[in-house]
Parts: structure tokens; sequence; C-alpha cells
């Protein structure tokens, strides 16, 4: 019989409401991006399998509903989570401010081996308000690989999820 993929990996998103990360997961799965807010499409996870080389990895990718607005993300969600992406807005620093919280959450959570990867999202943003060293900085001493990226003009979008992909299947 013919085997799906060689490869599934859990990948959590995490960060502020607002900074994108439904964007990313749409952009990403679907090639869209809307300015308007993206309302919750009520299911936990999407799934997109790349091919990288001979492998096929499985990606199970899992965004929020809204419950990061009143800080409800509980244990579940994070449940065998194999990588997180914790994302914050270039342009809003309280959103980068609020990063140890949630590193504190995933450690609490996802506990400390899980692989980790810092997104500054909206590197279309004009109007920016974190600079790229100050979230490469933050990402060296938390032990992190960092990227900046845009939903909204498809920057470092898939290079985001296929370089997850190939760490976790090297790991
Ligand atoms: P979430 O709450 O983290 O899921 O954020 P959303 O994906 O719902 O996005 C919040 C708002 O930011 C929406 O109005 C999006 O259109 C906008 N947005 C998301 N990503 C980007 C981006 O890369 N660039 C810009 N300029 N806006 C973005
Ligand atoms: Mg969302």
């Amino acid at each position: 019989m013919e085997t799906e993929y060689d490869y599934l990996f859990k990948i959590v998103l995490i960060g502020d409401a607002g900074v994108g990360k439904t964007s990313i997961v749409r952009r990403y799965t679907d090639g869209i991006f809307t300015s308007a807010g993206i309302p919750t499409i009520g299911v936990d996870f999407c799934i997109k399998t790349l091919q990288i080389g001979s492998s096929a990895v499985k990606l199970q990718i899992w965004d929020t509903a809204g419950q990061e607005r009143f800080r409800t993300i509980t244990q579940s969600y994070y449940r065998s989570a194999d990588a997180i992406v914790l994302v914050y807005d270039i342009g809003a620093s309280l959103t980068f401010r609020n990063l140890p919280e949630w590193l504190a959450e995933v450690e609490r959570y996802a506990g400390n081996s899980v692989h980790r990867i810092l997104i500054g999202n909206k590197s279309d943003r004009p109007d920016r308000e974190i600079e790229n060293v100050m979230g490469k900085q933050f990402a060296d001493e938390n032990g992190m690989p960092f990227l900046e990226t845009s939903a909204k003009n498809s920057e470092n979008i898939d290079a985001l999820f296929l370089q997850l992909a190939k760490t976790l299947r090297d790991t």
C-alpha cells in the first residue's frame, strides 16, 4: 500500500491577537491575503504536505481560534507539538514586549525540548517599531531561529514552513 507521507509534524502558532497568525496560515495553505479581519474558520488545524527531496512531510498547522485575546489558550493546544511558531508584529511594539510571557507559556505547556522559531510578521509595514536586529537579538538570546515575514506580500512565508519542515525532519 502506498504511504501518504513519511513524516507528520504538529506546528503550533502563538502570539498576541492581531499579529497575523491566521493570515500567515491562510497565505501558506490557500495563497490568499485579506486586510479585513479573518474570522475563525472553525477548524483546529490546516494540513499541508511538502515534498523535500525524497520525503513527503505532512504539516499539521494549528492556529488559535481567537483564544489568545482572552489568554485562554490551554495545555491541550500545545499537546504533542513538534514546533512552536512565536509571532509578533514588527509595527506593534507591545506584541514584541509580550514575547517573554509567551515563552513562559511554551515552557510550561510544551516543555523545553520543543523546536521554536521567532517570527516578526508584517515586514511590509512602513511604520516599523521593532528593528530587525532587535528580533534577531531576542531570538539569539533564547536559542531560536528568526525570520521576518509578510502574509501580505508573501515574504518568507514558504521559507518559514520549509525551514521548519527540514529542521524537524532532520531532528
Ligand atoms: P491573528 O489575530 O494573529 O490571527 O491576526 P490576523 O491574521 O487575523 O491579522 C490581523 C490583521 O493584520 C488583519 O487585518 C490582517 O489583514 C493584518 N495582517 C496580517 N498579516 C499582515 C502582514 O503581513 N502585513 C500587513 N500589512 N497586515 C497583515
Ligand atoms: Mg487569528
